[in-house]
């Protein structure tokens, strides 16, 4: 049965001669897709702490509960178990969508391959109906994977990008550019409000520490006591941008009236193998540094021209890389046995540049 709204229980109680109750102000909702997963989450506690009613969802395929077990006793959150590449239904009204639901790590595009392409076309397409049916405003995660291996550095939105469409990264790359076409699609024919963020390698507590991606497999062999495994030379680069300022600028972006593709990221570019020092010396492992074949397309550098999101959102990174590396290290440090002993990727077989 319907529950009755605030309005018409006060409606009742003030015509019953009750104690007025004053009406509660319905919360606005926000429908956030990967909400399980490293940056969904997070999300999810920065729009409850901004005094909105959050419907989280997510297939748990790379998605975990552990990230959002501390919101199921909420009045203010919801969790729907559900694959958005499937019709989306939610009931009742939407004011923002946010659509993070995707694999996130290159060893994650080889497995599920097929899921990690519908994620991002179909599950998209999906989204931006309901979007339009809702009235509501649409921000999806796109990447900084479409510029592939740039030759224009560092990258600025204006740059189309380097990618090879059939190559392993392909799935990811080609699913997050059809993903910004169609947005853009849906914003210049039928008017729909639409966000475009463009994230770079982001990082904090809640990653999966066995995700293959280079922060948790860096920190997960220092505590396994393993040797730390750099892919080439080590001499390409990332820019690593700490995860509670990616969200003030996601946060930023859904709010302005910009509906091009916006790049948010850290510009403090570091070689793979200055990271893994790095590493070393936060986590005091007496492990070796050990070199394994640079995977296929592997981009060799990376990092944000942020220049848009500074003037446009007044955005900038506040975390420096120490600082952050710290509080994600202690995360991690708190993991039980079983979750740093899980492996999930055990071979990168079929991974490496032919
Ligand atoms: N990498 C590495 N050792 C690892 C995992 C990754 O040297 O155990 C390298 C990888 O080849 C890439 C960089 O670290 O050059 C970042 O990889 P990640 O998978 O984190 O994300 P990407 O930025 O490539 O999408």
């Amino acid at each position: 049965m319907a529950k009755k709204s605030a309005a018409t229980q006060a409606k009742a109680a003030a015509k019953s001669g009750a104690t007025k109750v004053k009406p509660a102000t319905a919360k606005e909702r926000v429908l956030i897709t990967g909400a399980a997963g490293f940056l969904g989450s997070h999300l999810c506690d920065r729009f409850l702490q901004e005094g909105y009613h959050v419907i989280g969802m997510d297939n748990l395929i790379t998605g975990r509960l552990k990230n959002i077990e501390h919101l199921f006793h909420r009045s203010d959150f919801e969790f729907h178990h559900h694959d958005v590449t499937k019709f989306v239904h939610v009931p009742g009204k939407l004011k923002y969508i946010l659509h993070f639901a995707s694999p996130a790590s290159p060893i994650d595009y080889l497995k599920i391959p097929i899921q990690t392409l519908k994620v991002s076309s179909l599950g998209t397409h999906n989204l931006l109906g309901l979007a339009l049916e809702k009235g509501a405003r649409i921000l999806v995660a796109s990447t900084s994977e479409v510029y592939g291996d740039p030759q224009v550095h560092p990258q600025t939105e204006a740059y189309w990008g380097h990618v090879n469409t059939v190559g392993p990264r392909g799935v990811y790359d080609e699913a997050k550019r059809f993903q910004e076409a169609i947005t853009m699609a849906y914003h210049t024919y039928h008017g729909l409000e639409t966000r475009i963020v463009r994230i770079f390698n982001t990082y904090g507590p809640r990653m999966r520490l066995n995700d293959g991606r280079v922060l948790p497999a860096f920190i997960g062999q220092a505590l396994r006591g393993e040797d730390l495994t750099i892919f080439g030379k080590g001499d390409q680069t990332r820019s690593f941008c700490y995860v509670d300022d990616l969200v003030e600028g996601i946060y930023r972006l859904l709010k302005s009236d910009y509906a091009g593709p916006v790049n948010i990221g850290n510009p403090a570019e570091i070689t793979i193998k200055q990271f893994a020092q790095e590493i070393v010396k936060l986590t005091g492992t007496k492990q070796k540094l050990v070199y394994k074949p640079l995977p296929q397309d592997d981009p060799m550098q990376r990092r944000p021209d942020i220049t848009l999101a500074k003037k446009l959102l007044k955005w900038q990174p506040k975390v420096d890389r120490a600082q952050g590396l710290k509080i994600t290290y202690a995360y991690f440090k708190g993991l039980s046995k079983t979750e740093l002993n899980e492996k999930e990727h055990n071979s990168f077989e079929g991974y490496v540049r032919r």
